[in-house]
Parts: C-alpha cells; structure tokens; sequence
C-alpha cells in the first residue's frame, strides 16, 4: 500500500476506521477534514447487521468546538438531530430524597480580588449560616435553566448574558447520520460489510481487516471504534482492559424513548434511585429517557419495570438493554491501530462524557499524527495523556456515588464501601480542609464543576480562604446582592427555551 522508496512524511497514508457508530463517524468527519485528501485516504468499515449503541445524546461544551472545527453550521445541526439547547444537569435525590441541585456548565458569580467565588459563599455560611443548597442565584446558567429560559452568549453585552455556556442534547443516530454525509462529501470511502478477521504483519502492525462480501481492505494507520468489544485494540492485539467495576457499581441500562413534555428543558435531569439513576434528556421529538443500575443489586426485568413507571411521558419504544463494564484499555494506542469510543474504554454516562472522550482522542490525534513507521515516543505521549484525562474524569463520577446521604438500599450502602482513588481522596480531603479545589493536568472538568458536584453532594469544608476576610462583611453582601440582581435581570430577558430553540432553526 505505502511507497516505501518515499520519504515517510511524505507517504500518502492509509487511514482505515473500523467502526460507523457516533465514534467511527466523529473520526471520520474530523479526519477528512483536516487530513487533506492529496496525502491520506480514508476508509470507515460499519456492519449494519451489528448496528450501534446509539445513546450518547447528552453532551458537554467542548462539542461546540468540535462542530466549529468541522464547520458545522449550528442551526442545521440542531434541525437535522432534532436536538436542544442544554445548560447543565440538574440532580435529584442524590444527596438524599427531596434534594436537588444543578451542574452548571458556567461559573458562579465572579472571581472577587482574585479569589473564587465560592470561598465567599463559604464565608458567608460561616458567619451567617446562610445556606448553600440553592445557588442558582449566583449561575445565569443555574438562573436560566430552572425558568426554562436560554440565550446564545451576547459577548457583547455588560451583562451575564456575554459568557453563557452551553452544549446540547441531541439524537445520537442522527448525530452520526450528519456526520456521515459530511465525511462522505469530504471523500470518505463508506463501505457495510462485516468484517470476518483480521491480519497482522510480522511485527503485530495490523495489515488489513477481512470483510465477508468484498475484498481485504489494507491501512497503514487503523482506528478501531468497534464498540465496546475492541475488534482490533482487544481482539487482535490483546490490550489489556483495566476494570473500575470496584469504583463504579453500575453496568447497565435500558433505555426508552416517551414522548415530548409540553416544556423543552434546557438541561438535562438525573434522578438517584434506589439501585441507580435515571436520566431525562429533552429533544425536539422525543424525550430520551434510561435507567442506569447496578447488575448486581437488580435485575433486568425489574429495571425494566421501574423505567417503565417513572416515565415523565407515555412510552413511544420499546426498553432496550445495553450493559457495559466501567474502565480503561491500558494503552489505547498499540502498533498502528488507535481505539477511540468505547473500545477504548467507558465511564457509565453520569457526567455526559463518553462523546467529549472521543472528540478529545481525535483532535489530540490530529496535534500527534504520526509519521510511518509509528515512533514509540509519540504513542506513548498519546497513552499518557489519555489516561490521565479518564482517569480524572472517573474520580469526579464516583463522587457523586460516595458524597451523600445515601443509605436507603443495599446499592446505595455498598457505594459507601467504595475505596475511592489517591488522587479523589486527596481532593476531598483539600476541600474539606480549605475549600480549596486544584484542576490537575488534562483534567476535564474545572474547579467550578468540582465545586458543584462537591457543594451539590453535601460536603462542607471546616475553612475557606484566609484572604476572603480582607473584604468586609458588608461588602460581601452588596456582591452578593449586585451578582444576584443582573443574574436575574438577564435571565428575565432571555426567551422560553423551546421558542428561542424554533425561531433559531427557522431563521437559518
Ligand atoms: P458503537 O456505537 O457500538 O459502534 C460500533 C460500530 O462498530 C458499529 O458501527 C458496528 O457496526 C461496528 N462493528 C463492530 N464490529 C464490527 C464488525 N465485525 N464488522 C463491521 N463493523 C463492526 N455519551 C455521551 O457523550 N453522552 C451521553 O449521554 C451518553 N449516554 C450513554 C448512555 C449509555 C447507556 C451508554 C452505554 C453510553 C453512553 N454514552 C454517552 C457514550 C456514547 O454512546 C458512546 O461514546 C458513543 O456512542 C460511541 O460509541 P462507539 O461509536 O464507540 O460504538
């Protein structure tokens, strides 16, 4: 396939992705994108007879960034995935019954003399008792989504309105349909066929996938989005997988659309259950809805059975079961074949990050793409980085698992057995101890995340920040009431979630 008298960057590359599932389709577009055609050639291989997960229907910010760099044009975007605006995740139940709180994409007030905000909610609850649980008044985005409102950042404005932050929910089949058509007018080769096995060449570089309809497809560079069962990474290559099963109880889910409620959320709801959660993602022409559980604590039918009940809509599908195992390949990538999705690995869908995990895999990439023959330097930096990213992001979903009041079932006593990692230990302990939050390296998710989720989950540190006492008492409480009153102001002027959302595609 390679003309080996070339130059290696000079070479045009083989690129074969094994896989058309949100993964297979994200790599492809992005790929056709920025690799220009005169020096890379394309394949994605997709078996209709296996089909996709297709859930991954809730996102985080970085997806905008990841549309813009393919130049998606929003407003088609969100037509064709029938999708919606989305704010954050509001909790319910998890710290215990009765309670809810939100994750906000945004920040919380404003940094005041350098210091985070919430060293000064902390000071005020110290000196005033004043509570933390509702603090929606100090988020525009916390502000915005429980009036159902949302607007597009205005980076014009004075207000807080310039520095919303968003992501969306969005059909996921449809997601991958989109980009499909992008890809494929880029000139990527689409071919459906399944494939029957795998050759290698005698240094364990695979060489080519067997397909059972039509001729061997060669690569020099292969990207497995296989799913869950890591066609090449796993069973080619035997790269190990490393099991979370002991810090993340749950493995399961069913999944069952309803219809749409007469309110478009802006945000999407998890609720704890006795054995688990469930989610309720909010998209123009159906609620998604699922129910995440533990294996161990409740069977199949009775999950199916309580989604069932707990519908916030009539049923317009039928339960469907997906199951899983939370972990990480050790290297997700070895010889020349790279694993993005979930043959690389899954953290089950609490935080909405199974799609940020890949968009990050494919534009960290796209910064290393190697010359051939693949240089150990450069995998191995890529191997590093990626398990430090999943990593962090594992520590912030156990979280929510073990800060609580939770005692109420087996599940939720056996979440307090959990022997959390170094590093989530030493963050709560830092918290506890000071109020303080430190993002480590690559890490996902900022300090105002951690603080949601921290706050949220019922910890409260003994100490805040010595220097937020260099503002007086009253002081504080004019920010606190001039922070409150734009935050109101410009969530009162944003429009109704749903209508913003039509009048947006219809003007595009
Ligand atoms: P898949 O969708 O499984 O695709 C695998 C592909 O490989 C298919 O096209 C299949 O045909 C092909 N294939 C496999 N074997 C062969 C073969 N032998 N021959 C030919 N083709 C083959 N992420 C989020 O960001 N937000 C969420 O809200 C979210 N919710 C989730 C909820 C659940 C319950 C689960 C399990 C995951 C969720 N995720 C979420 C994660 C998200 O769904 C996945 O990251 C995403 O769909 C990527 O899947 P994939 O493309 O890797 O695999």
């Amino acid at each position: 396939m390679s003309n080996n008298s070339q130059p290696s960057s000079l070479r045009k590359q083989s690129i074969v992705i094994v896989g058309g599932g949100s993964a297979g389709w994200m790599s492809a577009a992005a790929f056709a994108t920025h690799l220009s055609p005169e020096h890379f050639h394309i394949t994605l291989v997709e078996s209709k007879d296996i089909g996709t997960v297709s859930v991954g229907e809730a996102t985080i910010p970085g997806i905008l960034e990841f549309n813009q760099m393919l130049g998606i044009n929003e407003a088609e975007f969100l037509a064709f995935t029938k999708g919606s605006f989305k704010l954050g995740i509001i909790f319910k139940d998890w710290y215990e019954k009765g309670n809810q709180y939100m994750h906000p994409f945004g920040a919380y007030g404003v940094n005041i003399q350098g210091l985070p905000f919430h060293h000064y909610l902390l000071q005020d609850k110290a000196d005033s008792g004043s509570s933390m649980q509702n603090l929606s008044p100090y988020c525009i985005e916390y502000a915005a989504a429980l009036n159902n409102k949302f607007s597009h950042p205005q980076p014009q404005s004075r207000s807080p309105l310039a520095s919303i932050k968003y992501a969306y929910h969005f059909d996921a089949t449809l997601y991958a349909q989109f980009l499909q058509q992008l890809a494929c007018s880029k000139g990527v080769v689409h071919i459906q066929d399944y494939i029957t096995d795998v050759s290698q060449h005698p240094n364990g570089d695979i060489a080519s996938i067997t397909l059972a309809n039509g001729p061997a497809v060669e690569g020099d560079i292969f990207i497995d989005c296989s799913g869950f069962k890591g066609l090449l990474i796993n069973q080619t290559l035997g790269v190990k997988f490393e099991d979370w099963r002991q810090y993340l109880p749950c493995d399961s889910a069913i999944a069952m659309p309803s219809e749409t409620l007469e309110e478009l959320k802006p945000y999407t709801i998890s609720s704890a259950h006795e054995n688990g959660w469930q989610w309720q993602i909010p998209l123009q022409h159906r609620v998604g809805n699922g129910f995440v559980y533990a294996s161990e604590f409740l069977n199949e039918q009775n999950a199916i059975d309580q989604l069932s009940t707990q519908l916030p809509s009539k049923a317009i599908g039928e339960p469907r079961t997906v199951k899983w195992i939370n972990g990480k390949r050790k290297n997700v990538w070895e010889k020349n074949c790279i694993a993005i999705g979930l043959s690389a690995g899954f953290i089950e869908p609490l935080e909405s990050t199974g799609l940020q995990l890949v968009q990050s895999a494919i534009t960290r990439l796209l910064s290393l793409w190697p010359n051939l023959p693949v240089a150990k330097a450069v995998r191995d930096q890529f191997n590093a980085y990626t398990n430090d990213e999943i990593d962090a992001i594992r520590d912030f979903v156990i979280l929510h698992y073990v800060a609580n009041k939770r005692r109420d079932s087996s599940f939720w006593q056996h979440c307090q057995q959990i022997t959390l990692p170094e590093r989530l230990q030493n963050k709560i302990a830092l918290y506890e101890s000071s109020g303080n939050i430190f993002r480590d390296n690559n890490e996902l998710f900022n300090e105002i995340s951690w603080f949601s989720v921290l706050n949220g989950q019922g910890l409260t540190p003994t100490s805040y920040h010595p220097l937020a006492n260099n503002l007086p008492a009253a002081s504080r409480k004019q920010y606190f009431k001039t922070i409150a009153g734009a935050m109101q102001e410009a969530s009162a002027s944003m429009l109704d979630h749903g209508e913003y959302l039509a009048k947006y595609i219809a003007q595009s």
